[in-house]
């Protein structure tokens, strides 16, 4: 994997503020489609962390040496662990422990929370204490990549930064080097951001086969049953969690030219895949099949903008959003 190409003038911004001591205590990260999330997290740290105060790290001091060898006591980063579906709260306990303990090199403390979104209720309620009472010279950096999801508390507790769509030669080059080929000229910048986002994902194939099926569904150039049968069924989360990405990035390019009925069914189903995604990452076991047909067929009825066929399916599915 390619490295991702880092914002640079947020990484200055997060700098001039620590210089002026006003660094907020909680930043929320976002990105269009998610995009470098992590990367740019890991370079915001690496940099207030640096004694230099150099942009990504100088990579010479003792500070920098010691993130480069994951050695640093006063950084920790926290995301969900191997096969599970969401970072629960014993994790972020520990790494509230972490942030109330003093600073080994006396200085600041900081905290990523990747993929904060996956945070359980009781792990978003735990965070949110630390979040309320801040210690110290100390920063929670959370990233997100359905913000929304978020609890409306912990989001309120947060500076929110997005990070900004990076230059088209850097996308071009960071698919390249991810192994996507050269990338026509006729792909636009919104289309070239979101290929650049699905190359970063450890299972690209999820995004692509989610975002040909929603869009031939949508425009009925196929029915339910041959949706549900090219999905890929294995991973129902992956599988929702990808509908869900496709449905976003459809939403933005409707937003263009609105079709007022299907806009809102597009909305209404982003809620729903919301709400199932946050029922998978909860544990709950649905029978996979029903469910991923029953969204097939809400997908299609989306695509028909028939509202009331859409608010018969999530009754079905058990949504009251
Ligand atoms: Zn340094």
């Amino acid at each position: 994997m390619s490295q991702t190409p880092i914002d640079v003038a947020l990484i200055a911004d997060m700098l001039d503020l620590q210089k002026q001591e006003r660094l907020p205590h909680a930043i929320l990260l976002v990105a269009p489609f998610g995009f470098a999330l992590k990367g740019n997290a890991k370079a915001i740290a690496k940099s207030l962390l640096c004694q230099q105060q150099s942009a990504n790290g100088c990579g010479a001091c003792k500070p920098c040496q010691a993130f480069e060898n994951q050695s640093h006591g006063d950084y920790r980063r926290l995301a969900q662990a191997e096969g599970k579906a969401s970072i629960g709260v014993d994790q972020v306990r520990e790494a509230c422990d972490f942030v109330a303990q003093t600073s080994g090199y006396g200085d600041l403390k900081l905290l990523i929370v990747d993929g904060a979104d996956k945070m359980t209720v009781p792990a978003a309620n735990a965070l949110l204490k630390t979040l309320e009472e801040p210690q110290g010279n100390s920063l929670i950096l959370l990233t997100a990549e359905f913000s929304w999801a978020l609890p409306a508390t912990i989001r309120s507790r947060c500076q929110q930064r997005i990070i900004k769509p990076p230059a088209r030669e850097l996308l071009e080059a960071f698919l390249t080097n991810s192994g996507q080929g050269s990338v026509s000229s006729a792909v636009s910048d919104y289309e070239l951001l979101r290929m650049a986002a699905y190359a970063e994902h450890s299972r690209p194939q999820f995004f692509q086969l989610a975002d040909s099926i929603l869009d031939a569904l949508i425009t009925q150039q196929i029915d339910v049953s041959q949706a549900y049968s090219q999905l890929d069924k294995t991973d129902t989360l992956e599988t929702v969690n990808s509908l869900l990405h496709a449905t976003e990035s459809t939403c933005a390019r409707e937003s263009d030219a609105p079709n007022t009925s299907r806009l809102l069914a597009l909305l209404e189903l982003q809620q729903v895949l919301g709400a199932v995604l946050r029922r998978l990452r909860l544990g709950s076991t649905p029978a996979k099949e029903g469910l991923i047909y029953q969204i097939c067929t809400l997908i299609a009825q989306v695509g028909r903008g028939d509202l009331a066929a859409v608010a018969e399916s999530k009754r079905l599915l058990g949504i009251n959003t």
